[in-house]
């Protein structure tokens, strides 16, 4: 796998037909308009598309539309897709719950994680990333609403998770991603929370510049709070069926 840039087209300067290309016009659109609203400049956000169970020819579509990132959930599924899309120039990233027996492959095969929440998954991050890649890119996942079931560290173990990342050369941390709750409070008040956990990190670490928040329900407040990325899976694909 080549190294990849970050530096991709456009994604609005692409022409658009048929049903996937107008929901993608459509997300593009919802972020250009939550931007002017929150007087942000537009390239300040990035789409991530989420790619879970849908295929090979559905990122390639998406691909050739001009979007470069897709994130997985799941590692055998990502495994094939990967495999089967090894010609394509595409950054991917892994944002499904880390379990430390799939590490391994995971820092084998993607250029970003997204849901690093604990020491043990960083300390096999850095030992298995394979040493003619570069380093891995790498969010903390905090667990801001406190859901027992969920991925995450919790706030107040932000601080030792980001020293032990920091001191690894084969990790790049970039910043931070969350998932809130879907029903327990407003999602604002936690998009703020983590506004805040984010510019904390920010002014203790120059290369930090990344904020993964928001999906297809919710980029608007997430942009409003200050996310530089948002992960939506749902409008950009239509509904899942599996
Ligand atoms: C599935 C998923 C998304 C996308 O959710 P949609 O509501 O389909 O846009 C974003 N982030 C994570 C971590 C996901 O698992």
């Amino acid at each position: 796998m080549s190294d990849k840039t970050e530096n991709r087209e456009p994604v609005d300067k692409l022409p658009v037909t048929g049903p996937l290309a107008k929901r993608l016009e459509q997300v593009q659109q919802r972020m250009n308009r939550a931007c002017r609203q929150a007087q942000r400049a537009v390239s300040s956000v990035r789409l991530l598309a989420v790619s879970k169970t849908r295929s090979s020819d559905e990122i390639r579509a998406l691909r050739a539309m001009g979007v470069g990132a897709f994130g997985e959930n799941y590692l055998a599924e990502a495994e094939r897709k990967l495999h089967q899309l090894s010609q394509q120039d595409i950054e991917w990233h892994f944002i499904g719950p880390m379990q430390s027996n799939k590490t391994k492959a995971i820092a084998a095969l993607f250029d970003w994680v997204q849901s690093v929440d604990r020491e043990k998954i960083v300390r096999r991050l850095a030992d298995q990333r394979p040493a003619q890649r570069p380093a891995l890119q790498v969010l903390i996942q905090v667990n801001i609403d406190r859901e027992p079931q969920k991925s995450g560290c919790l706030p107040e173990q932000l601080d030792a998770l980001v020293d032990s990342i920091v001191q690894r050369k084969e990790l790049n941390l970039r910043g931070l991603m969350a998932i809130p709750a879907a029903a327990s409070r407003d999602s604002t008040a936690s998009f703020e929370e983590m506004a805040a956990l984010f510019e904390s990190l920010k002014q203790q670490h120059a290369q930090i510049d990344t904020l993964s928040l928001g999906m297809s329900s919710d980029l608007e407040p997430a942009i409003e709070a200050g996310s530089t990325m948002i992960r939506i899976g749902t409008d950009l694909f239509g509904p899942r069926t599996t």
